[in-house]
């Protein structure tokens, strides 16, 4: 069995502010595959963008304590130094921004970036450089690339800017790309261009993909496996088929029960997930998703409101989820005939309850 390109292992990432401190990331682990996809999801605040950057070095180490283990391809990027983790992005590990006109910089030609990038990392000459510039514009789909090559990021729409930022970030044909909401701020065509020119893009380079989105709809067309975060954790994660067709969270439910679909009555009311993500300064005891939950186990004592559920296998195929209503015998100190009592205490949600 081949190691995976990337293994995050109970990732932790704590920020100091003058409230106190900011669990912003509380052991999360994951693996991502060469030439897969992982989407993560969830909600604002639920630390997927600041997983992702954290893994890149892009925080404030004065700010920010960060643990566990992030090992990609034999490297171990927690505690890295700047030297190696400069190295490592753009070259191994690229990143394409939710905005490119702030990503990109509005001082320099479109090319002369990509041009930077490619002979920061490979000491290409300017000419070399110039012309392998220009392959990746046309090769993203910019038209006349050797002219808009020339061109600032203001002159290119946002479309345009997308693709010349996924141009810049595959130019040294990294193993992996981490595409942080992408395509969040175009609209719904462009939005379907750069995800098949991504998944072309892939399939060629084949390039690893973190895909982090709060879009399930994104995520079901693109993701081989799926991450689902709340309040800093890992909530589910498996085959993003078991995922969005069988997802064993509620929390999952709820936001795949919140997405519109064009087959509903134009009059059936948006269900959005009931309440507001916690503060990371002070989240919920127990389970942090509780205090929005439909089926959480009521009574004194109930597990949801004292022990934080950890993920435990739901089914085959690497299935997982962080829930007490599916913790097996053991797992987290529910057993099966324990799990039969709660989820007799509470609605199904599948059979009719607030969130399918
Ligand atoms: Fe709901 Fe309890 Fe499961 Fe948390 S552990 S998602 S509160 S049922």
């Amino acid at each position: 069995m081949t190691s995976p390109l990337l293994a995050v292992r109970d990732l932790r990432v704590r920020f100091a502010t003058e409230g106190g401190v900011v669990k912003a990331v509380d052991g999360v682990s994951f693996d991502v595959e060469r030439g897969r996809t992982l989407g993560i999801v969830g909600e604002s605040g639920s630390g997927k963008s600041v997983t992702n950057l954290t893994l890149l070095g892009l925080h404030n180490p004065a700010r920010t304590t960060v643990e566990g283990s992030a090992v990609l391809d034999g490297t171990e990027l927690v505690g890295a130094s700047e030297r190696t983790l400069r190295d490592l992005r753009g070259q191994r590990v690229s990143m394409v921004f939710q905005d490119p006109l702030t990503a990109l910089s509005p001082y320099y030609t479109v090319g002369a970036q990509i041009v930077e990038t490619y002979r920061r990392h490979t000491g290409a000459g300017r000419r070399e450089a110039l012309d392998r510039a220009i392959e990746m514009l046309d090769r993203v789909g910019i038209p006349q690339a050797a002219r808009r090559a020339r061109e600032y990021p203001h002159l290119f729409s946002g479309g345009m800017r997308q693709r010349a930022m996924i141009a810049m970030a595959l130019v040294c044909e990294p193993d992996l790309l981490i595409a942080d909401e992408p395509t969040t701020a175009l609209d719904v065509t462009v939005q379907a261009q750069i995800l098949d020119l991504l998944g072309e893009l892939q399939a060629q380079l084949g390039t690893a993909i973190i895909l982090v989105t709060h879009d399930l709809g994104v995520v079901a067309d693109v993701a081989d496996e799926v991450l689902v975060m709340y309040a800093g954790r890992a909530v589910e994660l498996g085959p993003a088929t078991r995922v969005l067709e069988t997802p064993k969270h509620p929390y999952t439910r709820g936001l795949l029960a919140s997405v519109p679909r064009l087959s509903d009555p134009l009059d059936r009311p948006l269900r959005p997930v009931p309440g507001a993500p916690p503060s990371l300064l002070a989240p919920p005891p127990g389970c942090a998703f509780h205090p929005r939950c439909d089926q959480v186990i009521a009574g004194p004592g109930s597990p949801c409101r004292t022990r934080a559920p950890v993920l435990v296998g739901v089914g085959d195929s690497g299935h997982e989820a962080a829930c007490h209503l599916e913790a097996g015998a053991g797992a987290a100190g529910v057993g099966s005939a324990e799990r039969e009592r709660e989820r007799a205490q509470v609605p199904d949600a599948r059979e009719g309850g607030k969130n399918p």
